[in-house]
């Protein structure tokens, strides 16, 4: 057995407010005045002074606000290195992103391809990736993806929806500052919220499963029910904890895997452009099959919230449309193997899985 040996984040600052400590941790990071500090800042928070007032920028730094209206692609990657690259005097000092799995995801990708060349598609996959990345910070702004600790930004390419799996991938700093989710409107909250307990269900369901990653596993498991099925939180602590809930469900599958509803819903993504938090949603709502228990609570869970999902998204889509989302998840291997076992093929065919996408 050969064992992974993989990075976590090495520093993480955790509380209320501490958003505004931003400055004093970077600062000693600054290389030099033509190294600027670049800011990827979700859009939503464009006029937003409550946020920005507290972002101190010196010398070259800049802020970049982008668009989440579609999740991250590889050619974004591509452009925004290039704006980058073309604009300042010298590498920069670090990359920081704020926002949610999409800026994450973006803020990694692009501190690994301002050391790395060539194109960023041609890094999607695993241990690619030759030079370590700049300097990153990493700031969630909503909770749920785990992406604030993961070894990988997930993007898509011209031939495929993949992550950039390295071990210069995690960020080198993360601030965890659950006050920066207080205007999350409340779908989304569900949504990406789902994605976190999905990701506990599938880690904690999975034959891949192992104590590290049961740990892990079971307090993301509580923390959402916790925070979904119950009563007894204020505001303030149901923040608190679904950010440590994000946080531990990103450390379970890391040494684990997810399964058949993030295998069904990158299909869904990849033909439909769903994105992944309401993705997962759709495809979890049809797996009792599967997952049971997971299923039941999420029913509750969405109920409690008045969350309505859409219906019969695929019920118009030509058959090639149709074979294309099941080839695409078909593909997700070891997701399936984590799900069904060794010989899941035995108990999942492409005919089953095209019969559950025209139910979704
Ligand atoms: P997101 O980043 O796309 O954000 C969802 C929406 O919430 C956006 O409209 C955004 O503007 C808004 N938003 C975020 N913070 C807000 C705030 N504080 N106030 C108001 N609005 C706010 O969604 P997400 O669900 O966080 O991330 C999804 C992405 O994460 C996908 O691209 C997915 O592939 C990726 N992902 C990555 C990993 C990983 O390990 N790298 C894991 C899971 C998902
Ligand atoms: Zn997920």
């Amino acid at each position: 057995m050969n064992y992974k040996n993989f990075p976590m984040v090495p520093r993480v600052i955790f509380g209320r407010g501490s958003f505004n400590q931003l400055n004093e941790i970077i600062s000693p990071i600054r290389l030099n005045m033509n190294a600027p500090f670049i800011y990827l800042i979700d859009d939503v928070f464009k006029s937003n002074s409550w946020l920005t007032s507290r972002i101190s920028l010196s010398y070259d730094d800049r802020i970049i606000y982008i668009s989440t209206e579609e999740e991250p692609k590889t050619i974004q990657v591509d452009n925004l290195v290039e704006e980058i690259i073309l604009s300042v005097k010298e590498r920069p000092s670090g990359i920081i992103g704020i926002g949610g799995g999409s800026i994450l995801d973006l803020a990694k990708a692009v501190s690994i391809m301002l050391t790395n060349e060539g194109e960023t598609h041609s890094y999607q996959g695993w241990d690619l990736v030759k030079n370590p990345a700049l300097y990153h910070v990493g700031i969630p702004t909503i909770s749920g993806t785990g992406a604030e600790v993961s070894r990988t930004t997930v993007l898509t390419g011209p031939k495929k929806k993949l992550g950039i799996n390295s071990d210069y991938t995690p960020f080198n700093q993360v601030i965890l500052d659950p006050e920066l989710t207080k205007n999350v409107p409340k779908d989304q909250w569900f949504f990406t919220g789902m994605d976190c307990f999905i990701h506990s269900v599938e880690s904690l369901q999975g034959s891949y499963l192992n104590a590290f990653s049961k740990s892990y596993g079971d307090m993301a498991y509580n923390l959402c029910k916790e925070v979904f099925l119950e009563d007894t939180l204020s505001t303030i602590e149901a923040q608190d904890k679904l950010m440590m809930a994000s946080w531990h469900g990103g450390m379970s599958i890391a040494y684990s895997q997810v399964g058949v509803a993030h295998a069904m819903s990158y299909g869904l993504s990849y033909v439909l452009g769903t994105k992944h938090g309401i993705g997962n949603c759709i495809v979890f709502d049809h797996l009792e099959e599967f997952y049971p228990e997971g299923v039941r609570l999420f029913k509750i869970m969405k109920e409690k919230h008045n969350i309505e999902l859409p219906q019969g998204i695929c019920a118009h889509l030509s058959d090639e449309d149709l074979d294309t989302m099941v080839s695409i998840s078909w593909a997700m291997e070891p997701l399936w193997e984590n799900a069904l076992g060794n010989n899941w093929k035995k108990k999942i065919s492409p005919k089953q899985l095209k019969t559950m996408y025209l139910k979704m």
